[in-house]
């Protein structure tokens, strides 16, 4: 509804955002899950950081919990989350009879088989991350408690004492700013010279991709919007990015609804992005709020084009071609 008098408004629409081909996995795996096996499916933890998705797979029969001790005895399938699970978790499953499908991301259990390669080659591991989150309890618990030592900080890297210098690797959280890691990376390849680990990072295409389209469209834009959830950590990583690269606001909210108009003042231009869990129907909505106050002008910026694209496990597959 772009009225003439309505104040002009440029909108930079970052391409790539939004869903990634693990996320795209996970709810399809959900979603399959419950066409072939009928409700209700279990799921540990949010399938994707995302309450609109989780809420949508709620209404289609999806039970979320936590931990599997929730799970009531059961032949439906329960399904783990994209961010991975730590070995007890299919572990504790299989003692229970579970019919369970693993909708972890192909990018992180990638990094599930460098930690245990690490480990049998006899490695001591850092394992560049956030604390607490789902993909990096996953990660640390591919092997023994306290075996994977946490970094966070360029700091944290400083205060490490490890058992033998001359004896490390590291690995990444896919979803990690790549900046900050950058530096911690390099603060450990000085501290350790012969710290052994990938060529680059572990952290995704995806996050990359879409923290360079970031960095790239925020200095033409008043105001950063990145539209996702406040516990994703690509989200946040996002609107970080935004913020650095020099945009007057750089704002991480989940709906339109969430737009505090009178605290935007008066601006010319935004950029709009997504995380990589948060579903395009809401970068639909915000683009549609900005329309009903401002006359807008959109240009989408393409820093990257994306073709990946993950097979469902492929038990599910064929269940539900004979389910027809
Ligand atoms: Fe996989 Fe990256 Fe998406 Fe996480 S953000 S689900 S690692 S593609």
């Amino acid at each position: 509804v772009n009225a003439p008098d309505l104040p002009p408004l440029e909108v930079f629409l970052c391409a790539p955002r939004g869903f990634c081909a693990g996320v795209d996995r996970a709810i399809q795996i959900v979603e399959l899950a419950l066409e072939t096996y009928g409700a209700p499916v279990y799921v540990r933890h949010e399938i994707v950081h995302n309450k609109f998705v989780v809420e949508s797979l709620k209404s289609k029969g999806a039970i979320f919990v936590e931990e599997l001790d929730e799970v009531p005895d059961t032949d439906q399938p329960v399904i783990f989350s994209a961010h991975g699970v730590p070995k007890s978790v299919p572990a504790n499953a299989k003692a229970r009879n579970f019919f369970y499908l693993d909708a972890t991301c192909p990018l992180v259990s990638k990094v599930h088989k460098e930690a245990m390669l690490h480990d049998k080659r006899g490695h001591e591991i850092v394992l560049i991350g956030h604390a607490g989150h789902p993909e990096v309890i996953g990660t640390m618990g591919q092997l023994a408690d306290n075996v994977v030592n946490l970094i966070e900080t360029v700091d944290d890297v400083a205060r490490f004492k490890p058992n033998d210098p001359e004896n490390l690797a590291w690995i990444t959280q896919t979803t990690l700013s790549l900046d900050d890691t950058a530096d911690i990376i390099l603060a450990l390849k000085e501290r350790f010279p012969s710290i052994k680990g990938p060529n680059k990072d572990d952290i995704c295409y995806a996050t990359t991709n879409r923290q360079e389209a970031v960095k790239y469209v925020a200095p033409k834009a008043d105001v950063m919007i990145v539209v996702g959830a406040p516990n994703s950590s690509n989200s946040k990583r996002l609107r970080e990015v935004g913020e650095r690269a020099g945009c007057r606001q750089s704002l991480l909210l989940q709906r339109a609804s969430e737009i505090d108009w009178d605290s935007l003042g008066d601006i010319r231009s935004v950029a709009i992005t997504a995380g990589a869990s948060a579903p395009e129907v809401l970068v639909e909505e915000v683009i549609e709020a900005f329309s009903e106050r401002y006359q807008v002008k959109m240009e989408v910026v393409i820093t990257a084009k994306e073709d990946i694209t993950f097979n469902i496990p492929r038990e599910l597959r064929e269940a539900a071609i004979e389910a027809g």
